[in-house]
């Protein structure tokens, strides 16, 4: 529990004419002082006593000069800091009309520095959360507005379509043990800052166009936007809740100095009557000998009942306007803070439990339990383990042996039978590494074995390992051979078509043939087509799409080629050149990884001494190397997607998420133009109703008993915008999950594609070397990725992800248009 009084912190409003009745003095470590100075001939009847000077005392006070991140930074950040800790925090703000109860509250709609404590609170604790993944956050968001003693729900989606009398009234329940709760009020959850300050932007609009000219609410009602917290550890059944009440208060003013009649004195009355009932509260709560404190004598004081002298960390903001004419209103608010400082508040930790987890617990518990005294009393089950279970046993063990933890416990419950196959399972396993090592022992003496004498540091299973991938690469080339001959074979079938469509166009054509223009012909390749073909072909004679063709074989063909002529020399080598002779060669290339496995296979085949030292460490390299994908092996995969017959899908995904994005793209600008017209609406709204009051003084007529069409045009302007904004950002949240879907579907492709690459590669790999796929699965599935996701990894995704490029573009402008709508409801 903190127990703490109410913090008070004075806000002087800029003022254009500086006046020097006041002094501020933030230096006295016990707190800062306001002196108002009231020369005897000023006192001319705005102040009811005689008296010369007051000095009001307060946690500080911010003088004009203050950025509204200072006031962020010391009054609004420690609340929400303890909000996060779990307990109840609230803000109020009080003053006269005018002296920037709102601008504080909310902020100014003109600068992005203008963002008041709500937007910039809410980015902070956004900002908190994404810092602490250790914990689960949940955040509601809640915005009432109390006009004439009557409660309204800001974010209620009729609030915009209906007048504020229409529309159903927030009611105040109160249950067996005294605890608030607000019906018709409604909770909307935020999922991220955007998602909160769009709520603010749509309940501070709906603020405004609720109001008619018979009611100018925005001064005259209170707004109460509440952050509602739940936090939670995963896996714990204890939940702290709590919650930041952000209070715009009515203006102070009093009604004698104020001058209305009809409606507006009633109102007055109101909003002047819940403030004096605030105060009856705060009087009652500052004199420690009563017992009852009238909460219920009004909606804002049973609304703020925690906040007032209850479990709480509660601060106040005494906005003041420090000009001539305004400072008996500034005296008498700060006369109401000095009263509000006097309030202790006692904070607690608001912790719960969650009924469902702790149920989830107990269940948990008692099961153990009753495992354990079932082994206590002995009781045992003499049935035979199945299948399944021994199964289901064996991994238990083997996830126990492989767990580091060396504290790690294997639970197996009362039966015996699990203990009993626990330990013939350890036999085995035991019996099975003592055969291993004897049969080590059986093996040539260790100076014998070519292996051990050059490379003596090498463990024999790291030997076999190098053994097989050199089979593995033989295999690669000749896979890759076998493909070019395919791919040449269709490049002289598109020769053979090239050629007899120039025949026909012979006569016509005289020029000579000229391969090298054809689009997708390499140099070489051109030079070897010519020679294949005499010479017939012109490219002049190909359509577009037949040039397209003929280019992509060949240029496949010579990818290949390519690829086929850099490892030929090695295969060549590692079969036919007397190792005698190719020792030069081996430290001219040592960069090169397929040179390293000729300077293995050599030392393999018995010239292993100069290299043996040297060079072991290498080839330890290259073995950590070898398990990724080769060159050869990507080149064949690059090929085998180009046929594989999913690819139609990509490739239409890939359309259908570039016009979804494009469309996301397109609505997202006309989100912000929409937003930008409905501030910019907010704005000469605001101005309109400024000047009608500005006029009604002037002619001594009450405002707002005249019907104002510019008034009730702009407001209707705002509430159609209001639709369209609705109804695009509801359109653009099916988009982007539509965009994430396609996504989905697009990566099982994927997976689809490179699972049956590696069953026709490890295909073509036995059917050419007479070779068992289980030996070679060290290498080209591993084991732990063979049919795991893990699997993707081994692949070149290259070819894959630019394809699904669009969608991750798609994605990121759903996401800049998110980021967007920060930076304008921050501007707004
Ligand atoms: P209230 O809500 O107390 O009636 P507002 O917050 O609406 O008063 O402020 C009245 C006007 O004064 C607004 O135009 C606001 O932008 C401006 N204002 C108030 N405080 C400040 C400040 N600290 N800095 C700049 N402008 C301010
Ligand atoms: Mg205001």
């Amino acid at each position: 529990m903190v127990q703490q009084t109410i913090q008070i912190f004075g806000r002087i409003k800029p003022t254009g004419k500086p006046s020097a009745v006041f002094s501020v003095d933030n230096e006295d470590p016990t707190g800062a002082s306001l002196d108002f100075l009231l020369p005897r001939d000023l006192s001319d009847g705005f102040v009811n006593n005689k008296r010369e000077s007051y000095k009001f005392r307060f946690k500080k006070v911010f003088d004009q000069h203050a950025k509204q991140e200072d006031i962020f930074e010391n009054i609004a950040r420690p609340v929400a800091d303890s909000v996060l800790a779990g307990f109840n925090g609230a803000i109020f703000a009080y003053g006269q009309t005018g002296s920037g109860k709102t601008f504080t509250i909310t902020g100014g709609a003109e600068r992005y520095a203008d963002r008041g404590i709500i937007p910039r609170t809410l980015s902070y604790l956004f900002e908190r959360f994404s810092q602490d993944s250790s914990t689960v956050y949940t955040m509601h968001i809640s915005y009432l507005e109390i006009y004439n003693e009557l409660g309204y729900d800001l974010l209620d989606p009729r609030h915009e379509a209906s007048r504020l009398e229409d529309l159903p009234k927030v009611l105040i329940m109160e249950d067996a043990d005294q605890n608030i709760h607000l019906r018709n009020l409604s909770l909307q959850q935020a999922a991220n800052e955007e998602e909160a300050l769009n709520l603010l932007f749509l309940g501070d609009t709906n603020r405004m166009i609720a109001e008619t000219p018979l009611n100018q609410a925005s001064t005259r009602s209170h707004c109460i936007f509440t952050v509602h917290l739940c936090r939670r550890e995963p896996g714990s059944a204890t939940l702290q809740r709590s919650k930041l009440h952000l209070v715009d208060l009515a203006g102070s003013d009093r009604v004698s100095k104020t001058g209305l009649n009809g409606v507006l004195l009633t109102e007055a009355k109101y909003i002047n009557l819940s403030l004096h009932f605030l105060e009856q509260v705060i009087l009652a709560l500052s004199e420690r000998s009563r017992s009852h404190i009238p909460y219920r004598n009004s909606m804002l004081t049973s609304v703020l009942r925690d906040s007032l002298g209850g479990n709480c960390m509660t601060t106040m903001i005494a906005t003041l306007a420090v000009d001539k004419r305004n400072l008996d209103e500034s005296i008498s608010t700060c006369r109401f803070a000095q009263r509000v400082a006097l309030i202790k508040n006692e904070a607690i930790l608001n912790e719960e439990l969650d009924p469902v987890l702790l149920i989830a617990h107990l269940k948990e518990e008692i099961l153990t339990l009753k495992k354990q005294l079932a082994t206590m009393m002995g009781e045992q089950k003499d049935e035979q383990l199945t299948a399944d279970e021994m199964l289901k046993l064996e991994e238990l063990i083997e996830a126990f042996l492989n767990d580091p933890d060396p504290d790690g416990t294997l639970s197996l419950g009362p039966a015996m039978r699990k203990v009993q196959h626990s330990f013939s399972y350890f036999k085995r396993k035991i019996l099975e590494k003592q055969t291993e090592r004897h049969q080590c022992s059986q093996q040539p003496p260790a100076a014998t074995r070519r292996e051990d004498v050059y490379f003596p540091h090498m463990s024999p299973v790291d030997v076999n390992s190098l053994k097989e991938m050199l089979q593995q690469r033989d295999n690669e080339i000749s896979i890759l051979v076998k493909m070019l001959k395919k791919e040449k074979k269709r490049a002289d079938d598109a020769v053979v078509q090239l050629s007899r469509i120039t025949d026909c166009q012979k006569l016509s054509s005289q020029s000579l043939p000229n391969y090298s223009t054809v689009p997708g012909f390499g140099d070489g390749m051109a030079d070897t087509l010519s020679l294949n073909r005499g010479g017939q072909a012109s490219s002049e004679s190909l359509t577009g799409e037949e040039n397209m063709e003929l280019g992509e074989d060949v240029s496949t063909l010579s990818k290949l080629t390519g690829q086929v002529a850099s490892m030929c020399p090695l295969s060549q080598q590692l079969k036919s050149t007397p190792p005698q002779s190719r020792d030069g060669n081996v430290k001219g290339h040592q960069e090169d990884q397929r040179v390293k496995v000729y300077t293995f296979q050599e030392s393999h085949e018995g010239n292993m001494n100069q290299l043996s030292l040297n060079h072991g460490g290498q080839v330890l390299l290259y073995m950590k190397k070898g398990s990724q994908l080769s060159a050869g092996k990507q080149e064949a995969f690059e090929i085998f997607i180009k046929d594989h017959e999913e690819q139609q899908i990509i490739e239409d995904h890939k359309q259908l998420i570039k016009k979804r994005s494009a469309e996301a793209r397109t609505l997202s600008e006309q989100l912000n133009q929409v937003r930008n017209t409905i501030a910019e609406l907010r704005k000469q709204l605001q101005m309109r109703r400024r000047q009608s009051a500005a006029q009604s003084v002037e002619v001594n007529h009450p405002p707002g008993e005249k019907f104002d069409p510019v008034e009730e045009d702009l407001c209707e302007q705002i509430r159609r915008e209001k639709i369209v904004y609705k109804s695009a950002i509801g359109r653009l949240k099916a988009l982007s999950t539509e965009i994430e879907h396609l996504q989905l579907l697009l990566e099982r492709v994927k997976v689809k594609i490179q699972k049956d690459f590696q069953k026709w590669w490890t295909q073509e790999a036995s059917s050419l070397q007479g070779w068992e796929p289980g030996a070679t699965a060290g290498f080209h599935t591993r084991p732990s990725s063979s049919g795991t996701p893990g699997l993707c990894k081994e692949f070149p995704d290259t070819s894959l992800d630019r394809r699904s490029s669009s969608a991750q573009h798609a994605r990121s402008a759903v996401s800049s248009y998110m980021c967007s709508c920060v930076s304008i409801s921050k501007s707004t």
